[in-house]
């Protein structure tokens, strides 16, 4: 049997897993995919999902059969999301079904794109589906796939629904798990599940992705941001939809008027950028910055040799002559002056006399 995975970019050993998991009949009923923000856990499981529902002996999805049909039509009973959604979409219970269809049907969109915020949970009402446990004893014929993406983002309540369903799951549910940091895991979960960790992308990984991204869209590869996505698209994306290019500028301009130390010339920047005066655009160009010297450092002392980039060697010399401890600190002091305070750009010019 040929199979294929249709939206996940890497990750060939993970890969691998599954393919001798379904050869051998025997695949484990509840996965949990682990990895940085935007690495690839959405993306992969609902290649997992499609194969494990599609009826082919052949290849793969085959994207012909019944399974496969209801799949792209989004028909299927037998498929369940558990999605962080905002406190507003749990509070309208009769339109809950259509918060998660859109939020769903955004997904299989852009599956990279998934970034719940910290507001956004898994509501019990949402792991109602959990607890019909008679529901799946009708049938064991049929494949049921529950997705549940950014655990973390669970209530109590819902967890421990959960938890019950994880010790013993119904014949041919499969509970296919995203999550982005397992320390935020109960531990009882965590051992109830096969978990497969995906590691951030090679550089050459991550230009495959970021060349079909661009086709896709119809826009041009912005190849110079990928040595700061830290081998996740999901962060290229995250770049792409805050105007990646001008992020970019903005970041490098911040940091060299920043590194003089010198008021009037980082003033001078401040005050030019409309753009500073945007909360999240400003954190944005900060966390970039960030990642630039995360960057830097890495290939200067030879952790990141891989990293071709002109870019970077402008980089290493711009922070070259700053105390670079002290002046991360600045940064992130910055950012959370930034995130406090109303004004962005007077929190940032009085956070920058401080360090002065
Ligand atoms: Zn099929």
């Amino acid at each position: 049997m040929e199979l294929k995975f249709t939206r996940t970019v890497g990750h060939s050993a993970q890969k691998e897993f599954i393919k001798k998991s379904l050869e051998s009949g025997i695949f484990p009923q509840n996965i949990l995919v682990s990895g940085i923000p935007g690495i690839g856990q959405v993306p992969f499981l609902l290649d997992i999902g499609e194969l494990l529902l599609c009826e082919s002996t052949d290849i793969r999805p085959c994207r012909k059969c019944r399974s496969c049909l209801e799949w792209q039509n989004r028909s299927r009973d037998n498929v369940h999301f558990l999605i962080p959604l905002k406190e507003a979409e749990q509070k309208q219970k009769d339109k809950l079904a259509v918060a998660i269809a859109k939020q769903v049907s955004d997904l299989l969109q852009e599956p990279y794109g998934f970034n719940p915020s910290p507001r956004q949970h898994i509501s019990i009402e949402q792991a109602r589906v959990l607890t019909t446990k008679e529901k799946y004893a009708e049938s064991t014929r049929i494949t049921r796939i529950i997705f549940i993406l950014g655990i973390e983002c669970m209530m109590e309540p819902a967890a421990n629904a959960l938890l019950k369903m994880l010790e013993e799951p119904p014949p041919k549910t499969y509970f296919l798990i995203s999550c982005e940091n397992r320390e935020k895991i109960l531990s009882t979960i965590l051992s109830r599940c096969v978990q497969l960790r995906l590691p951030p992308l090679s550089q050459d990984d991550m230009t495959l992705f970021v060349e079909a991204y661009a086709q896709q869209h119809e826009i041009p590869p912005q190849k110079q941001l990928i040595p700061f996505c830290a081998g996740s698209p999901g962060t290229y994306i995250d770049y792409e939809l805050h105007d990646g290019v001008k992020l970019f500028q903005l970041a490098e301009d911040f940091l060299i008027s920043s590194v003089t130390q010198n008021f009037y010339a980082f003033s001078e920047f401040i005050n030019a950028h409309s753009e500073l005066s945007n909360m999240e655009q400003c954190l944005k160009i900060m966390e970039l910055v960030l990642e630039m010297i995360r960057v830097s450092l890495q290939v200067k002392n030879g952790l990141a040799e891989y990293i071709e980039h002109e870019q970077i060697l402008k980089f290493t010399e711009i922070i070259g002559n700053v105390e670079i401890d002290t002046y991360i600190k600045f940064l992130e002091s910055s950012m959370k002056a930034v995130s406090q305070y109303s004004n962005p750009r007077i929190a940032l010019l009085g956070n920058f006399l401080q360090w002065k």
